[in-house]
C-alpha cells in the first residue's frame, strides 16, 4: 500500500485508517487497567517534561497531546515540569515560549508547574540516602576511564577502583564536591549497581556530576547538578506521578527509573511507559539540528513559519485544533515510523476549508483592460465569505475597467486544454463577467507583456449568459484601483531530501536545504477587504491556497503567508485506498 509506506506500526495504521474512531492504544489499555485494579488509588497524573534549552515542536506537541490529553479524559491532571537539570544550556526564553506554546495548543496545567531544579535539595538528600546505604559512590575516573571500565553489550564491565570506599568516606567526598572543592570533572557520584549487567545503562551510572556553572534558577548555589536518570524518577515519584509517559529512547532507562524509585525511601512508584516519536518527513525534529538552523541564520529564528516548531507552525497560519487532529490521528504507537508531511497538510486544510474566509488575491499580477467598458465606471458584486458555510455572510467587490490577473493565467499561444485566458478566447472572472481576449501590449524593450485587451460580455453578468454558455475557465481577479498592494511569502518545505536525518558518514544535513524553501512575491494585488486584516487571519486566497497574516503585518503594508496549498495530495491517497 503507498498510504502508509513510511509507517510500519500496525497500531498507528489502524488509528490512521479509523480517524473518527479513537482507537483505545496500548498507554490507554494500561491506564484502563490501572483503574480498574485500583492501582494508584483511582488517579491518573501525567506530566510533560520538557528541557528548556530549545523551542517545542510538533514532535513535542505529540508528546503533550498524549499527557494532556490522557489526563483529561481521565479527570486526572498533567504537570508541565521544566527538565531543568543541566546548567549550561537553560534559558528563561525557553521556559516563557514552552508555556505559551503548551496553552496555544489548548491545554491547561492548572496549579501543576514545576521546575525539575525546584528539587535540588531532596535529590541531594535522597543521594545521601543512597550513600549511606552503600548503593552510591564517588569515582575518581574520569568520564573516558568510566566509558572504557563500562565493557560493551557483549562484554562485561570491570569495577572501578573507587567502588569500595566506605559510606563514611563517601559521604565526605560528596559533601565536599557540593562545597566546591574539585573541579569539574574531578569526581562523581554513581549508582552502585552491576558492572557485569547486560544493561549497560546499570554499570553504575553516574547520578551527580561537578559543573561550576550558574544556573538560571538557583545561580551559584550548587556546583553539582543530578543527572536526567536520576533526577528524572525522583521528580516523577516526588509530584506523585502514575504514568511517566516517554519516548522510545527511554526504554533502555527504564530499568535504572525503577532501581532508583526502589532503592530510596519514598512512597509513590510511577510507571514510565514508551512511545514512538514522531517523526514528518521533508523536515528534522531534533532541537539540536533547530537550534543549529536558527543560529547560524538558515531560518529566521525559531518562529520561521518553514520550521516545524510550534511557534513556525502558529506563525505561519496552523490552528491548534488541526494539530490536535493530526496527532490524534497518528496515534500512539511502539514502533518508530515517519509520517508524511502531507498528513499534517490535509489536517490544516480540512479544518480552513470550513473556517477560512474566501478572497482575491492575484500574486503575480497582470494588467487586463475591459476595452468596452466605460472608463471611470465601477460596479460592486457580492460574494459569499465561505460557500461552505453561509453563516460567514458576504462582502462587496469592486469591478471596474482595469483589472490584475495572475500573469500565469494568460498565455499568448496556450497549449492544448488551456482553459484560462489565451487570444480568443473567453474565460469566466470570478463573480463579475465573461471577457475574451482580443490583443495584447508588450513592452518593445524586453517584450514582456504589459497589458491584456479584453472585451466583456455585458449579459454574462454575475458569471452566466442568457444562451447558459459554457466557458472552461474561471479566474480571479483584483480591480486595479481598488487593490491593495502585499506581500506574500510562499513556502515549499524546508528540505529537498524527505529523510534529512537519514545521511552518510560525512554529509551534512544542511546541503539538503531547499534553495526555494522561501518565495517573496512583492507585488502582489489583494481585495479591499483585506486592508483591515490582523495578524493570525486565515483566508483561501482563491485558487491559490490558505493564507494567514503574518505577525508583522500592518495596514500599510500587508503581509502574508502560505499556509498550504489547495492541492491535497494526502486526500487523493486516501480515496484510492
Ligand atoms: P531532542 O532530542 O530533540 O533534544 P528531547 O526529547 O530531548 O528532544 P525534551 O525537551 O526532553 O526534548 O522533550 C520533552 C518531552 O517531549 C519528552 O518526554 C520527549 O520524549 C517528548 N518528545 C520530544 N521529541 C518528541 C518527538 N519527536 N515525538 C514525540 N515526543 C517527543
Ligand atoms: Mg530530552
Amino acid at each position: 500500500m503507498i498510504l502508509f509506506n513510511f509507517i510500519e506500526d500496525k497500531s498507528t495504521k489502524y488509528a490512521m485508517e479509523n480517524p473518527a474512531e479513537k482507537s483505545k492504544d496500548f498507554i490507554r489499555t494500561i491506564i484502563e487497567e490501572d483503574l480498574k485494579t485500583g492501582k494508584n488509588g483511582n488517579r491518573v497524573e501525567t506530566r510533560f517534561p520538557p528541557e528548556p534549552n530549545g523551542y517545542l515542536h510538533i514532535g513535542h506537541a505529540k508528546a503533550i497531546c498524549i499527557d494532556f490529553g490522557i489526563a483529561n479524559e481521565y479527570n486526572g491532571a498533567c504537570h508541565l515540569r521544566m527538565d531543568d537539570t543541566n546548567p549550561a544550556k537553560e534559558e528563561v526564553e525557553y521556559v516563557d515560549s514552552i508555556m505559551q506554546d503548551v496553552k496555544w495548543l489548548g491545554f491547561d496545567w492548572g496549579k501543576h508547574f514545576y521546575y525539575a531544579s525546584d528539587y535540588y535539595e531532596q535529590l541531594y538528600k535522597f543521594a545521601i540516602e543512597l550513600i549511606e546505604k552503600n548503593k552510591a559512590y564517588v569515582c575518581d575516573l574520569n568520564t573516558d576511564e568510566i566509558r572504557q571500565y563500562r565493557g560493551t553489550l557483549t562484554e562485561p564491565g570491570k569495577n572501578s577502583p573507587f567502588r569500595n570506599r566506605t559510606a563514611e568516606e563517601n559521604l565526605n567526598l560528596f559533601e565536599k564536591m557540593k562545597n566546591g572543592e574539585f573541579k569539574d570533572g574531578q569526581c562523581a557520584l554513581r549508582a552502585k549497581i552491576d558492572m557485569a549487567h547486560p544493561n549497560l545503562n546499570m554499570r553504575d551510572p553516574v547520578i551527580y556530576r561537578i559543573k561550576h556553572t550558574a544556573h538560571h534558577r538557583t545561580g551559584n548555589k550548587w556546583c553539582i547538578y543530578p543527572t536526567y536518570d536520576y533526577a528524572h524518577p525522583v521528580s516523577d515519584a516526588l509530584e506523585k506521578i502514575t504514568h511517566s509517559i516517554c519516548t522510545l529512547e527511554f526504554e533502555d532507562h527504564r530499568p535504572l527509573y525503577n532501581w532508583v524509585i526502589e532503592n530510596i525511601t519514598i512512597d509513590c512508584h510511577p510507571q514510565q511507559i514508551e512511545f514512538a516519536r514522531l517523526n514528518i518527513t521533508y523536515t528534522v525534529m531534533s532541537k539540536r539540528k533547530l537550534l543549529t538552523l536558527v543560529q547560524e541564520k538558515l531560518v529566521n529564528g525559531w518562529d520561521d513559519p518553514r520550521l516545524p516548531t510550534i511557534s513556525g507552525l502558529r506563525r505561519r497560519g496552523y490552528t491548534p485544533e488541526a494539530i490536535r487532529n493530526f496527532c490524534e490521528r497518528i496515534g500512539v504507537a511502539k514502533a518508530n515510523s515517519t509520517v508524511d508531511l502531507a498528513l499534517l497538510e490535509h489536517c490544516i486544510r480540512e479544518d480552513l476549508n470550513k473556517n477560512a474566509h474566501r478572497v482575491m488575491v492575484v500574486l503575480d499580477p497582470v494588467k487586463v483592460v475591459i476595452t468596452n467598458y466605460p472608463d471611470n465606471q465601477t460596479e460592486e458584486f457580492e460574494a459569499d465569505n465561505n460557500p461552505e458555510d453561509p453563516s460567514a455572510g458576504k462582502r462587496k467587490i469592486m469591478f471596474s475597467k482595469e483589472i490584475y490577473i495572475e500573469r500565469d493565467d494568460f498565455r499568448e499561444v496556450p497549449p492544448k486544454k488551456y482553459f484560462r485566458l489565451a487570444p480568443g478566447q473567453e474565460v469566466r472572472l470570478k463573480h463579475a463577467y465573461y471577457i475574451t481576449c482580443e490583443n495584447v501590449i508588450k513592452d518593445t524593450v524586453t517584450g514582456e507583456i504589459t497589458e491584456i485587451h479584453c472585451k466583456l460580455d455585458p449579459q454574462s453578468r454575475g458569471g452566466s449568459t442568457p444562451d447558459n454558455r459554457r466557458v472552461q475557465g474561471t479566474l480571479h481577479w483584483v480591480s486595479v484601483k481598488d487593490a491593495v498592494n502585499a506581500e506574500v511569502m510562499v513556502y515549499e518545505n524546508l528540505f529537498t531530501k524527505a529523510d534529512p536525518d537519514n545521511i552518510k558518514e560525512g554529509e551534512d544535513f544542511k546541503s539538503f536545504i531547499n534553495p526555494a524553501s522561501l518565495k517573496v512575491l512583492s507585488n502582489a494585488k489583494a481585495e479591499p477587504a483585506l486592508l483591515g486584516t490582523k495578524p493570525g487571519n486565515r483566508y483561501q486566497f482563491l485558487r491559490n491556497g490558505y493564507f494567514c497574516t503574518d505577525t508583522d503585518s500592518t495596514t500599510g503594508n500587508l503581509v502574508f503567508n502560505r499556509i498550504v496549498t489547495l492541492k491535497d495530495t494526502w486526500a487523493k491517497v486516501e480515496k484510492k485506498n
